[in-house]
Parts: structure tokens; C-alpha cells; sequence
């Protein structure tokens, strides 16, 4: 029996295109950047810089970006969606994911580098005050 998604996020198939090659053209870096999200549907990709100070061991979008990317947003109403590479481990947020989500209330896409060469593969998920991680389906729309 395969459990309902809790949630589902669509992303059109070019921004998803987009998003592949942005975190594959930084890696064995992590990569990140935001989605421009109207009712969990993707409308709009921001590619960013990671600003860490280790970008190999974490991924993190510098005060600028960010001002801008939610300056853009706030004009069509719409929520940050955050995403981010792992050039090793699986598409799962780390403890260090989960204490910056805590306090950010971003949804959190996530794409492992598992199986470099192979192309990267994401998932999705919400993680709440208390830390608790759920996950959600990502629908790749044409
Ligand atoms: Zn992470």
C-alpha cells in the first residue's frame, strides 16, 4: 500500500531542467537557490551564489540574494521555496538543514549527487518548529 503524499509541489519541467543543471554545473560543491512558489506550483528560479563559508559541507544564500529573490516574490504574492545539493548523502535534510528550516519555515527541495555520474534527483519536504521532517511528492509538470 503506498501511503497519499502529504503534500505535492509542481515544478514546470524547464525550471526543473534548470534547477538540475545549476546544481550540477557546482558540484562536488553543495549549490543553492530559491523557487518562487504561488500555492506550492514553482512559477519563478533564482539560481543563487552559495554564500557558506564551506561550500563543500553546506549551502546557504547570502543577505543580498535573498532581499532580492523576496523583493521579487513579494510582487506576485508568492513563498520562498529553498532548495540545495548534497554532493554525497541522500536528498534528506541534514540535523544542520533542520535547525536552519526550524526558524526559516521554508519548504526544502533537496537533490542528492548519490549516484554521480547519473544525474542528480531531488526531494521535497516541510519541517516544522518542533524539527519534524515530513516529506512530500515532487511533480514535474510540462
Ligand atoms: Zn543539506
Amino acid at each position: 500500500m503506498v501511503a497519499e503524499a502529504s503534500f505535492v509541489v509542481h515544478i514546470p519541467a524547464t525550471i526543473y531542467q534548470e534547477m538540475v543543471e545549476h546544481v550540477s554545473a557546482g558540484y562536488p560543491n553543495e549549490t543553492c537557490g530559491a523557487l518562487g512558489g504561488v500555492d506550492e506550483r514553482a512559477v519563478k528560479h533564482y539560481p543563487t551564489a552559495n554564500a557558506a563559508e564551506r561550500p563543500d559541507d553546506f549551502s546557504i544564500i547570502g543577505s543580498a540574494d535573498l532581499l532580492r529573490i523576496y523583493d521579487d516574490i513579494s510582487k506576485y504574492d508568492g513563498d520562498l521555496i529553498y532548495y540545495h545539493s548534497h554532493p554525497i548523502t541522500e536528498a534528506y535534510p541534514s540535523l544542520r538543514d533542520i535547525e536552519h528550516a526550524k526558524h526559516n519555515g521554508y519548504l526544502y527541495i533537496i537533490f542528492s549527487h548519490r549516484h554521480h555520474p547519473d544525474l542528480p534527483y531531488a526531494r521535497v519536504f516541510k519541517i516544522d518548529l518542533q524539527g519534524q521532517v515530513t516529506e512530500g511528492e515532487i511533480s514535474i509538470d510540462e
